[in-house]
Formats: structure tokens, C-alpha cells, sequence
């Protein structure tokens, strides 16, 4: 297959616009690549009246075919696929609008994303770009007044509980807990070992303070048009195999040598005490304002904060995702924060259709794709 190769520029916004025009617009479909919040995606354009595109491994194949919600299934040999110009020509004849979700950041690469994917993608896609790089989110998270762990730029500065992540982590794979710079070095050989990592990405490791608590996940949607932050739906994480210790003995523990990691399995839907609500719903709101200013017209539709809550009902935010999360699977259907702002039958993938159709509806699409 050929690779498109038209520029090196990030691709202008009124390129992508110009392709929304010769789009039929009582046609466009809804399409994502197979993978991560895709059934989410495609049951919630179809219950809003749209047909669904998923570019799909042919190994995944099964999945969008025993869940009969893709319309259309475009066979890639990998992800990356995505960005030859056939599959690009197909889903513009589709006349399709791509969802972005993690698969996008963790499979493909991000400035070819940027600058050669000629499909329209709802949301803002510069953001994506902040969403990769630790740093950036850092400043984000911060300039929006949320508390974030502390950061030790290297092994040394380590004075207390630390958690290591290694720049090719994905999903928390590898991921490991150390206290000083020689448990760092002792575990990361380990890690190497077990395959979760190399020698070369050690050099990268980005460690962070390790905040004792208990994760939430709170999923936002922020709507252009409604100018307002709805959170759908809030989950924790299921991890391999650190939720799996406390089934262990603390003597097997240690006669066994574990070393935990933060492998993503799935998650669990959770609510939080009510109290909480308010703060939670401000810092959907902060980050909002501050990704308009970072990154105009900022955040378009969903994403989350990943925190951890203290004892003292501190929340501290270590990572920003600025699009769909997996988290939201949890709300298929419904979930009661969702239940309690829409009543029965809303979720993000449902979100997401909803303001697409909203778009076509006030001719208005522009603001939403980029
Ligand atoms: P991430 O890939 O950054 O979402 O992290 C994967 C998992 O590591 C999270 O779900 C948490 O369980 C844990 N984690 C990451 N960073 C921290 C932190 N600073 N403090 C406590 N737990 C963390």
C-alpha cells in the first residue's frame, strides 16, 4: 500500500474543512479504528442514526463482527494503515468523521497524525499532542490549579514512595513502585528481564511521587455548542497484577518476590461521595479554560482526569486524556452520572454521535472537527 506523503505541516484547519464540504452530509458515517472505546463509538452513532466505519486488524476481525455495530469493516494489515492514502480515500467516500481514541496516540505516530491524516477527526488534534508528552500535561494540569504528584528528574532526587513509568509503557504495562535510586536500578533490571522494557527506554523513565489514595477516574464531555463541561461517568482501574497482591499473604509476598506492575485489564464503574462532586466539576471546568488558551478552540467533546484521592480528600491529577477514555466502557448504556444530567441511554460513545448530529444539524460542523 502506498503511504500518503503530501506535506510536512501540520494540515490546516481549512483543509479539513474543505473536505467536510464535498461531504454529503445526510450520509456521513461515524468510523474508528477496531480497537480500545470502539464498540463504545459505534453503538452510539447508530443509536443516533448514523452508520459506523471500523479500520480493523484482521486478527480483531471477530469482535466487530459478533458485535454487529460496524457497517463497514475496512481490513488494515496494522494500524498505521490508517494513513495510506486507499484507506484515507475509502473513508472519505464514506463520507466518514474518525473518533480518535487511545489507540490513536499508542499505535500511531503522532505527527503523521498531524500532518497526513486528510480525514476529519472530531475534536481538536493539537491536543493530542500535549496529551503524549508528560511535560506538556504537566503545565496543563498545573496552570489549571490542580494538584499533581511531584516530579524527580532523576533516580537520585527519588526521597520517597515513586512510581516509575517507562516512556513505551502502554496501559501501565511496566510500570513499578521504587523508593530510592538503588531499588529503582535493581527493579528496572527486573522489568528489562521480564520483557516489560529495554535498556534504552530506562534512560527515559519518568518517575513520579507515588500519592497514596485510592484512583478516580472521572470522564468529562465538553460540548461547543452547549459551552458547557457534562461529566458521564466515572470508573478505577482493574491492574495486573497490583489489584491482584491483596489476595496474596504478606509471607507468600515476600518468599515470592513480587514486583507489581499496572498492566490495564479492564475497569470498574464507581461513584464518589457527593461532596466531592463540586471540586471534580471545577477541575473539568479549569482544564477546559486552560486547553482554550493552550491550544485554541481547546478541548472538543470527552475526556478525563486521572487522579488519586487521599485520605484527606485531597485529589491529586497524574495524567490528562484528551479524548475518549476505555474508562467510559463502563457507562455502555448508561451510567448515574450520566442517568442523573440525560436520563436513560446516554454515554460517551452516545455523547460523541450526539454532538456530531447536533452539528449537521446547525450546520456548525466546523467547530467541531479538526
Ligand atoms: P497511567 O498509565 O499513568 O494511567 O498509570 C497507570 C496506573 O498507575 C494508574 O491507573 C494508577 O494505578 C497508577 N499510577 C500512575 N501514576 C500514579 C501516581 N502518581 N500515584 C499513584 N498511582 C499512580
Amino acid at each position: 500500500m502506498v503511504r500518503g506523503r503530501k506535506q510536512s505541516s501540520m494540515i490546516e484547519k481549512e483543509h479539513i474543512c474543505n473536505i467536510m464540504e464535498n461531504y454529503e452530509k445526510g450520509k456521513i458515517t461515524i468510523g474508528t479504528l477496531g480497537s480500545h472505546s470502539a464498540l463504545n463509538i459505534f453503538k452510539g452513532a447508530k443509536e443516533e442514526g448514523f452508520r459506523t466505519v471500523c479500520v480493523c486488524k484482521k486478527e480483531n476481525e471477530m469482535i466487530y463482527r459478533r458485535f454487529p455495530l460496524a457497517d463497514e469493516i475496512v481490513i488494515v494489515k496494522d494500524f498505521e494503515c490508517l494513513l495510506d492514502d486507499n484507506v484515507q480515500k475509502r473513508l472519505r467516500q464514506l463520507n466518514t468523521i474518525l473518533v480518535p481514541h487511545g489507540s490513536f496516540n499508542a499505535y500511531l505516530d503522532m505527527d503523521e497524525i498531524l500532518n497526513k491524516l486528510y480525514v476529519p477527526m472530531f475534536g481538536n488534534r493539537k491536543l493530542l499532542r500535549w496529551e503524549i508528552d508528560r511535560e506538556l500535561q504537566r503545565k496543563w494540569l498545573q496552570r489549571a490549579g490542580l494538584k499533581v504528584p511531584k516530579r524527580f528528574k532523576d533516580a537520585s532526587e527519588i526521597d520517597g514512595l515513586a512510581i516509575a513509568k517507562f516512556p513505551g509503557a502502554k496501559g501501565g504495562k511496566g510500570y513499578f513502585l521504587v523508593n530510592s535510586s538503588e531499588s529503582f536500578y535493581d527493579k528496572a533490571e527486573y522489568m528489562i528481564k521480564r520483557g516489560h522494557s529495554t535498556p534504552e527506554e530506562l534512560e527515559n523513565t519518568y518517575l513520579q511521587e507515588y500519592v497514596v489514595g485510592v484512583n478516580v477516574y472521572p470522564q468529562y464531555f465538553h460540548s461547543i455548542f452547549k459551552n458547557e463541561v457534562e461529566l458521564l461517568g466515572m470508573d478505577k482501574r482493574y491492574e495486573s497484577t497490583v489489584d491482584g497482591i491483596g489476595r496474596i499473604p504478606a509471607l507468600e509476598q515476600l518468599q515470592i518476590r513480587i514486583i507489581p506492575t499496572y498492566t490495564i485489564v479492564g475497569n470498574i464503574p464507581i461513584t464518589v461521595r457527593e461532596r466531592l462532586l463540586q471540586q471534580i466539576l471545577k477541575m473539568g471546568d479549569n482544564v477546559v479554560k486552560v486547553s482554550q488558551e493552550i491550544a485554541p478552540p481547546g478541548i472538543i467533546g470527552p475526556f478525563c482526569l486521572e487522579t488519586v484521592i487521599t485520605d484527606n480528600l485531597e485529589i491529586f491529577t497524574f495524567e490528562i486524556s484528551a479524548r475518549i477514555v476505555a474508562g467510559s466502557n463502563v457507562g455502555i448504556g448508561t451510567s448515574p452520572y450520566a442517568y442523573l444530567k440525560y436520563g436513560e441511554g446516554m454515554y460517551m460513545g452516545r455523547r460523541i454521535a450526539r454532538e456530531i448530529k447536533n452539528g449537521i444539524g446547525n450546520g456548525e460542523l466546523d467547530k467541531i472537527i479538526l
